[in-house]
């Protein structure tokens, strides 16, 4: 088996990047934007010209919930904390559960007498009803 030259893996992927820009409708000006945008990031903030070079990543060497290294006592894991310890607002709880619940508008389908929530019998009455004709 022969290696493929880099001129083959490059047009390899000039057609598939042509398959996907028909399979997605993406314009000409999207594609043009990508490619200086990837070039950017190959030639301008590789290496040793990224901000991040040589740093180590905060959570390097930690575990999760055992032992002194633990990711969940660390300060700057924020993940899962959002809302532990919030306490609902009673009034907003009540609001909340009354949009799910309705009331909804009652509507009457005229060809099958059936009685329903307003938004889903247009669904499958009114016009679309089976006793119709
Ligand atoms: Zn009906």
């Amino acid at each position: 088996m022969s290696k493929k030259s880099i001129e083959q893996i490059r047009a390899e992927l000039d057609s598939l990047n042509e398959q996907m820009r028909k399979k997605q409708h993406v314009s000409d000006k999207i594609i043009i934007a990508r490619n200086m945008h990837s070039d950017f990031m190959k030639t301008q903030v590789a290496g040793a010209n990224n901000p991040m070079y040589g740093t180590d990543p905060w959570n390097k060497g930690l575990t999760y919930n055992t032992g002194p290294n633990s990711l969940k006592a660390h300060p700057n894991n924020k993940f899962g904390k959002g809302n532990i310890g919030k306490v609902q607002d009673e009034e907003w709880k009540r609001k909340r559960l009354e949009k799910i619940k309705g009331p909804h508008m009652i509507a009457t389908c005229p060809h099958c007498k059936k009685e329903g929530g307003e938004r889903i019998m247009k669904r499958w009455h009114f016009d679309n009803c089976k006793m119709k004709n």
